[in-house]
């Protein structure tokens, strides 16, 4: 079993003494901004979280909590202005916006260098080119964890299931650039048992409950499950915990497997902004 809450806390604690470091040498502490806007429960909970975090390592919060009737044009304003706040070093809008906002035009807007959520096309495009710079929080982790691990990347069969450009797109380009042999399946795949088994490291970011079973797995791999399913019997991921981890070499579980690791990686991209910023 891969502990995400173990490996989180060992981040959290190397970027506090980098957010330390920083902050000797600059005389302020990395700043994270984050933009909330409305009032959804499950939003708030993140963004609490993300604040209560970013605080405890020594980094200063900026929080931006807007009315859910603000205007789209408000808003952009607000990145606008995040983008040249020096004491600012990473923005973080939570998504998804409520309807009305255009999600691509906010994201379009933050300041490349500050784009801790590594969203937009800069990081994206610098991510494929085998350049990265700012890389998204979750699949960030996930590589963290296959190192955590020991899993041998180099040469490995590696099947995502799911192509989002939250979750399944970047995590391709980093498991490329770690030379694997990556196939990246969605809605649209034929024979996804048949694509899936043949994994030596399988990964679901689907938000499909428990949809990967023990027969699409191949004895030994390495599962890795991203989703967080809310169901009658609490958190669940898209992995069939109870009958996978008796044929998998590594899995990791949900909840305490990938979830805590996004925060901290979203904690590692500030103070990795912040020194790049920094000069
Ligand atoms: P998303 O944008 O909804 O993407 C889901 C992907 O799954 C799509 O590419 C979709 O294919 C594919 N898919 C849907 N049904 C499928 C099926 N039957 N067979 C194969 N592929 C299928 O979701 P996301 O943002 O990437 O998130 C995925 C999951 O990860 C969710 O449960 C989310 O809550 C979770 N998540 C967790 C964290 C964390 O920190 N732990 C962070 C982010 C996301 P198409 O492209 O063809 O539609």
């Amino acid at each position: 079993m891969i502990d995400g809450k173990e490996v989180a806390a060992a981040v959290r604690s190397e970027v506090a003494s980098g957010v330390a470091e920083f902050a000797a040498r600059h005389d302020r502490p990395p700043g994270l901004a984050t933009v909330l806007v409305g009032d959804d429960p499950a939003s708030q909970v993140y963004i609490g979280s993300k604040r209560k975090l970013t605080e405890e390592v020594g980094m200063r919060s900026y929080h931006h909590g807007l009315d859910a009737s603000t205007k789209p044009g408000e808003l952009l304003e607000l990145v606008d202005q995040l983008g040249s706040d020096d004491a600012v070093d990473g923005i973080l809008v939570q998504l998804p916006l409520p309807d009305g906002h255009d999600q691509d035009a906010v994201i379009a807007r933050i300041a490349p260098e500050k784009d801790v959520d590594g969203l937009t096309a800069t990081s994206a495009g610098l991510l494929a080119q085998g350049r990265p710079q700012l890389v998204p929080c979750t699949p960030r982790g996930v590589m963290r964890l296959l190192e955590v691990a020991g899993v041998e990347l180099e040469g490995a069969e590696a099947v995502i299931v799911g192509r989002s450009i939250l979750v399944g797109r970047p995590l391709a380009s980093l498991l490329l650039n770690a030379s694997a042999t990556v196939t990246v399946c969605h809605s649209r795949t034929r024979d996804l048992a048949a694509v899936a088994s043949r994994a030596d490291v399988l990964v679901a970011a689907v938000g499909s409950p428990r949809m990967i079973g023990a027969g699409m797995v191949k004895p030994g791999a390495t599962v890795i499950d991203v989703g967080v399913n809310r169901t009658d019997d609490g958190l669940v991921g898209d992995v069939d915990l109870e009958s996978v981890k008796e044929i998998a070499g590594a899995i990791t579980p949900v909840p305490g497997g990938v979830g805590p690791m996004t925060i901290a990686m979203l904690l590692a991209n500030t103070l990795r902004a912040a020194k790049a910023r920094a000069g």
